[in-house]
């Protein structure tokens, strides 16, 4: 399924009074820890070496961590929702009715092995009859219609000069590996990426019997692929550029678009999307991509752009389809690319699908049977007490002008919580599941939703709509909207447990709620103002001090190393690209921990030792249980090249030392590992 958005930044990778009578526990599982080494060495092997040791991968995991543990067991819960569902009398066309037959038809694996490459066939022979460069287009205009988008993406975000309105944004994209590096570098593990990726193409084209129907070999067609790819590939950003607000928005009329890119129909485009008359301007993110794409259009040799199409095309139906065709797919992004050894069972896979098909539909039953009322106001006041304390950092924050906190203070003000789940629902009655085949369900589910993405376009934002759903273990924060958002799934232990002490709670949801407070000061979501739109209010010397000031973090990220293995070798960190989050981290740490001495002097926190541990030890110790988690190299690998966050181990042992009150905790002193001198740890928030 096909949903983008950019701008929200989310956690991933997740209290106080004790009830009468009952001791509250300290949050602190000793389980967890493995106390054969020292917290001053190596800190997240001291908090979280127990943990690792109990949760060993298992075939079908390249990374397993707190955040995967949860989302196991949010999906155990969802499959025995569908069960549920399924085994009701529903009224056909019920929503109950479409999950049931969603799910069946995606578990009927006799017939999906019977159907083979049938339901993908007549969108292969829609593409093979393209003969001109204007059957070409009209091919693409079909494709982008469906959501499936060859060449660039395309979809709706917040127009960034008045964040209220939603406009289109054309953004780069086309890609099959995702990212231009695996095309262009050969760092890690790119050379066998990119062979790998030729020879999944070769067998996709002849699984799907594309090369008899084209009259071309297999291999030819994916070798054109890969060209065409690779020359697009040189004209994307890099995820380090992508990551600048401003130089991604960039307005363009119908007509202004037209001179930058001639060769691409944008009145047609937006004429087909629907979206001609209302249309006044929309952002070209990428300027010199469409530059390229405009070229490309004219100057590519049909028959490779044909194979372009169908590839995209075959990719898009592959994990819908007989098991030769999932597997060859999980052979290279799972095995090759991420390192997991073995596919997900069908039931995982299916009830992903249903998921992401009908979100909130599952969202609305789970919530109703697995979020207790109590849990929302606890979070509530939680959430109170973390911005009153970012609050007081601000004040605190000596190298930041009464002018900029003035301001800093105000969009704090306007800030937007939503903790839960949505208090309206998204309707799928539009949405046609019928017993024909799996890819057709999904070609349907995916036009339904690119049908409510273009609903939304070139109209007002609506403030109130959710971009998780409540089963999701994850948060955001969202510049456009200033708004913060903690489903219910993340709202549970090891994250939030309602019988702990609060030091432990503070630590772990704690964090989280200040890092996504944070991430509305961090580099990107600081040019943003209270109302979400982009505009500078800081004094020049203040984003002086900001920039510099942050450069203890990219120093700190640029030189830990991220992985270093015999076969994959030596990686370290990326400052830059992390930086967002990095700050998001550092901040979160910081506010909750203010929090907690708040908490505190209000006796809402056991000052005593619990467990052998001081308040203060609770608080670091449920923060790293959070990034407890055991990866793969490989996958290791491909999120130090892809992720704006920050490994696990990291998130602990290079984020943890820029906190004084860390080193404190734990004695840390010179010439520890743990160990950072003061004048490197960053002072920001
Ligand atoms: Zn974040």
């Amino acid at each position: 399924m096909n949903k983008t958005l950019l701008t929200i930044a989310t956690m991933t990778l997740a209290a106080a009074a004790c009830t009468p009578g009952n001791k509250p526990l300290s949050g602190i599982d000793p389980a967890n820890l493995d106390t054969t080494v020292r917290p001053q060495d190596d800190f997240y092997q001291y908090a979280c070496g127990g943990w690792m040791k109990n949760n060993p991968l298992d075939a079908e995991h390249s990374r397993f961590g707190t955040f995967d543990k949860l989302a196991e067991t949010a999906q155990e819960v969802l499959r025995a929702i569908i069960d549920s569902v399924s085994a009701m009398q529903n009224a056909p066309g019920s929503v109950a009715d479409k999950i049931a037959t969603l799910y069946n038809i995606g578990m009927d694996s006799a017939a999906l092995q019977q159907q083979g490459a049938a339901p993908l066939m007549p969108y292969l022979e829609e593409i093979n009859a393209i003969q001109s460069r204007a059957d070409l287009w009209q091919q693409l205009l079909v494709m982008h219609r469906r959501g499936n988008h060859p060449l660039f993406s395309f979809f709706g975000e917040a127009d960034k000069d008045d964040a209220n309105q939603c406009i289109a944004w054309a953004y780069q994209g086309g890609l099959g590996l995702g990212d231009r590096d695996y095309y262009l570098t050969d760092e890690g593990n790119n050379p066998a990426i990119r062979k790998g990726y030729v020879e999944l193409m070769t067998k996709m084209f002849t699984l799907a019997s594309y090369d008899s129907l084209a009259g071309i070999p297999a291999a030819n067609l994916a070798a054109s692929v890969m060209n065409l790819e690779t020359r697009l590939a040189r004209s994307h950003n890099t995820r380090i550029q992508n990551r600048d607000p401003q130089a991604t928005f960039n307005r363009h009329t119908l007509d202004q678009a037209a001179t930058l890119a001639p060769n691409i129909d944008w009145r047609g485009y937006f004429a087909h999307m629907g979206l001609l008359d209302g249309t006044k301007s929309f952002n070209i993110a990428q300027p010199k991509y469409f530059e390229e794409v405009s070229r490309v259009l004219a100057d590519t040799d049909i028959p490779t752009l044909k194979a372009y199409f169908a590839w995209r095309q075959i990719s898009a139906a592959s994990s819908y389809l007989s098991d030769d065709f999932v597997e060859a797919n999980f052979d290279f992004y799972g095995r090759l690319m991420s390192g997991r050894e073995q596919m997900r069972p069908r039931w995982k896979r299916v009830t992903s699908v249903v998921d992401g098909a009908m979100g909130e539909a599952l969202g609305q039953l789970y919530v109703e049977r697995h979020f207790p009322a109590e849990a929302k106001s606890r979070m509530q006041t939680l959430v109170a007490n973390l911005i009153t304390a970012l609050g007081q950092r601000i004040d605190m924050a000596d190298w930041m002008t009464d002018t900029t906190k003035t301001a800093a203070h105000a969009k704090l003000a306007t800030l937007l919580v939503k903790i839960g789940y949505p208090d309206r629902w998204r309707d799928y009655s539009g949405l046609e599941i019928k017993p024909d085949s799996y890819y057709a369900n999904i070609v349907r589910s995916d036009l339904f939703d690119m049908d409510y993405m273009l609903s939304k376009i070139n109209r007002p934002v609506d403030r109130d709509e959710w971009y998780m759903t409540p089963q999701t273990v994850n948060a955001y924060y969202n510049p456009t909207t200033n708004e913060i958002c903690f489903p219910a799934a993340i709202l549970q232990p090891p994250f939030f447990d309602m019988q702990a002490d609060e030091a432990a709670n503070y630590g772990a949801i704690g964090v989280v709620i200040g890092h996504e407070l944070t991430h509305g000061l961090d580099d990107q979501g600081r040019k943003y103002d209270p109302q979400g739109n982009l505009r500078d209010w800081w004094t020049e010397q203040d984003a002086d001090n900001f920039n510099r000031n942050k450069q203890a973090l990219i120093d700190a990220f640029d030189s830990c190393i991220a992985l270093d293995d015999p076969e994959l070798g030596l990686h370290h960190g990326n400052g830059q690209l992390t930086l967002g989050e990095n700050i998001a981290d550092n901040g979160g740490l910081h506010v909750s921990y203010l929090a907690m001495l708040n908490a505190m002097s209000q006796k809402q926190v056991n000052p005593d030792p619990m467990d052998g541990f001081t308040p203060a030890q609770r608080f670091f110790l449920a923060y790293a249980a959070v990034w407890a988690s055991n990866i793969r190299p490989k996958a290791a690998l491909q999120l130090t090249q892809t992720d704006v966050h920050s490994l696990g181990r990291n998130r602990v042992n290079v984020a943890l030392p820029q906190v004084t009150e860390f080193l404190e905790a734990f004695g840390v002193e010179e010439g520890d590992p743990m160990w950072l001198a003061p004048e490197k740890r960053a002072r920001l928030w």
